[in-house]
């Protein structure tokens, strides 16, 4: 391609975005296809000859990029929204037009010093100690299964506690790691979806007397389906006492922290051993990052990997080879969107955005609340998650009422199973969400049938 059509192209780009986002809330919220439609349209055989680019871009930006869920459109509530911000979104596009790579520190240098930066401020912006490390991946359920694999190379197996309200990628990211079934401890979790403290106890003083080894406890910062914060305090002085290991997955709920009635819901936080957090979530990044923050030392000693053909490029004293801090060799760089839309923001509006997430989902349960002869709240809002019900609906007329409003368009939201019922769960992060965007939908949610 010529540099002028790559110009032209280039431009085209940037305008097809930029009028996406500044139009999306006219847009559908979710918009699903059938799939012999989208296979006739983007299939095909294989190009063998070059065809037109300006068609094929339609096509991407038409078809392909608009069958989906719309995570940042203002009245997308479903599961996690991904309310990406257009600094974040020029930083990604500018790593991957020098195609930053962040393997070695003398292979890339400045992009390792970007991920390094932004590594510190994360872990300063939760509060961790001063000494910790860590990598970028590509979201919560690599980030897990990094920590665990850690864990597992510097202390053994052993049997790990968790919740039912635990996210399933974190099981899921023990099973991979060869941990059995009877190591993988699931606790039922309280009537306010947290970790039960005194049950806790007893299983790690059960087990050791059964002669089995405990060796983590998983405490979940935010909750997926409630927005739940486990009692953190509590199971740090339980971990302490015990020797054990607490990995903390704040995965969508870490941001929390820059807010002051966050902060205060997520305290000991800080205690953990090893921490997860999105911020394709919660701190407006597209999607493709997550953050594994961890003792020092942890990630290098696990996953040292220097090759013959890597001695040209190995990190000296004060440097470092983000490719021994976990499980990527050739890495993309996830820091420069980070970097760039801190830089162009500041923590103060990413302060203002969290803010007004978490005020959304009380100002729901507000709304909800000021008619209870039709809704009944089931989990009160908890970092920016509110769960409720149509009183007299069953199971399936929740889940019926969900599909209807995402075929709507006019919004998507959740249905979740919480002790045995479906529930209605609005997520509601999207710092450009309105008041009345979310009682439109709350009030349509209640029209359709
Ligand atoms: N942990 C929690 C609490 C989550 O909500 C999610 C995703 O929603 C994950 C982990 C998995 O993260 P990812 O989808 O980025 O792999």
């Amino acid at each position: 391609m010529e540099a002028e059509e790559m110009r032209r192209l280039g431009h085209r780009v940037v305008d097809i975005v930029v009028d996406r986002l500044i139009n999306r809330a006219g847009e559908p919220a979710i918009l699903t296809g059938e799939a012999d439609e989208l296979l006739a349209q983007l299939g095909g055989p294989i190009p063998n000859q070059p065809l037109d680019p300006e068609e094929s871009l339609r096509l991407l930006a038409e078809v392909a990029f608009t069958h989906q869920q719309r995570g940042d459109h203002p009245r997308y509530f479903a599961r996690v929204p991904g309310p990406s911000s257009f600094g974040a979104i020029l930083g990604d596009w500018l790593g991957t037009g020098f195609n930053a790579i962040t393997a070695s520190w003398a292979g890339g240098s400045g992009p390792a010093t970007l991920e390094l930066v932004v590594i510190d401020w994360l872990r300063q912006l939760l509060g961790l100690p001063s000494d910790y490390e860590g990598v970028l991946v590509s979201g919560g359920s690599h980030a897990s299964l990094t920590a665990f694999a850690a864990v597992q190379a510097q202390r053994g197996t052993g049997t790990v506690y968790l919740t039912d309200q635990t996210h399933s990628s974190l099981p899921r990211a023990l099973k991979v790691l060869g941990f059995s079934e009877s190591q993988i401890h699931i606790l039922p979790s309280d009537e306010q979806f947290r970790m039960p403290v005194q049950a806790l106890r007893e299983a790690i003083a059960g087990h050791r007397r059964a002669g089995a080894r405990p060796l983590m406890v998983i405490g979940t910062a935010g909750t997926t389906n409630t927005g739940t914060v486990d009692p953190l305090p509590e199971l740090a002085a339980i971990c302490e006492a015990e020797e054990l290991w607490l990995h903390v997955d704040a995965a969508y709920g870490g941001p929390g922290c820059l807010s002051a009635s966050g902060r205060e819901d997520l305290k000991g936080i800080e205690l953990a051993h090893s921490l997860v957090l999105d911020p394709h979530k919660w701190l407006f990044q597209p999607y493709d990052a997550g953050c594994l923050l961890i003792r020092p030392g942890m990630l290098e000693r696990s996953f040292d990997m220097n090759p013959e053909y890597l001695r040209d490029v190995t990190a000296g004293t004060g440097e470092v080879d983000f490719r021994n801090r976990g499980l990527e060799l050739t890495r993309r760089t996830r820091a420069a969107k980070l970097w760039l839309s801190l830089r162009t923001y500041g923590v103060e509006r990413f302060r203002e955005a969290i803010d007004h997430g978490l005020n959304l989902a009380r100002e729901a349960q507000k709304y909800l609340a000021a008619n209870p002869r039709r809704w009944e709240i089931i989990v009160p809002a908890q970092l920016g998650i509110v769960c409720f019900a149509l009183r007299g609906a069953g199971d399936d007329e929740h889940e019926e009422r969900v599909r209807l409003l995402s075929e709507s368009g006019y919004a998507c939201i959740s249905s979740t199973r919480l002790k045995g019922k479906t529930v209605f769960r609005l997520c509601t992060i999207n710092p450009l969400t309105s008041t009345d965007d979310l009682e439109g939908t709350i009030d349509r949610l209640a029209a359709l049938s």
